[in-house]
């Protein structure tokens, strides 16, 4: 290999240009065994995790594995899980219209933490409620995409939380909210 010349023709002075640049990547990655389950579960509208066999939590999408365990978890700890739970943080993302931005007005991501046997999805939105009406402890329900619509392409193995193409969403149930104390020790 021989290393090319520095080009003399570029003045290493002379001020950085811009240039707009657009570019598209398409990649396909291979879903892991277990993610594929945790997918396939989605498709039928069932949201499948992993309860640990040591320290009981659950692990949702599963992981394979209890970190804090330091664990394998299998077919055999699958658990399903409730499409029902409680708000336990929330970020109110107020758009910047950069390049692909289709949202305009402020809109809330929630983590719902789902009722027993528990687990936890991230990042979710909340339908039909004002944003400035998002709070912890708000009961929640999902809201499926109609079964033959669903898909699971934009769940990878990464995707750590993300029910993205099978729900839509979640609403409020309209039950009282749950105090803070109640759920505090189980998020994690
Ligand atoms: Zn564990």
């Amino acid at each position: 290999m021989s290393a090319s010349l520095p080009d003399e023709t570029i003045d290493p002075n002379a001020p950085v240009a811009n240039m707009d640049y657009f570019m598209a990547l398409e990649f396909k990655e291979t879903i892991c065994p277990v993610v594929q389950r945790y997918t396939d579960g989605l498709l039928a509208g069932k949201i499948i995790g992993h309860r640990c066999s040591q320290c009981g939590l659950v692990y949702v999408p599963p992981r394979g594995y209890c970190p804090i365990d330091v664990l394998e978890t299998t077919e055999e700890d699958e658990v399903e899980l409730a499409d029902r739970g409680i708000v336990t943080n929330y970020t109110v993302v107020t758009p910047v219209q950069y390049y692909g931005q289709e949202a305009t007005e402020p809109f809330a991501k929630v983590s719902v933490l789902l009722d027993e046997p528990g687990g936890m999805l991230s990042l979710q939105d909340v339908l039909e409620v004002p944003v400035e009406q998002v709070r912890i402890g708000m009961r929640l329900e999902a809201v499926w995409v109609p079964e033959s619509d669903r898909t699971v392409e934009e769940i990878g193995n990464r995707s750590w939380g993300s029910a993205d193409g099978c729900i839509l969403g979640w609403r409020a149930t309209g039950e009282p909210d749950v105090p803070p104390d109640q759920f505090n020790d189980r998020v994690f």
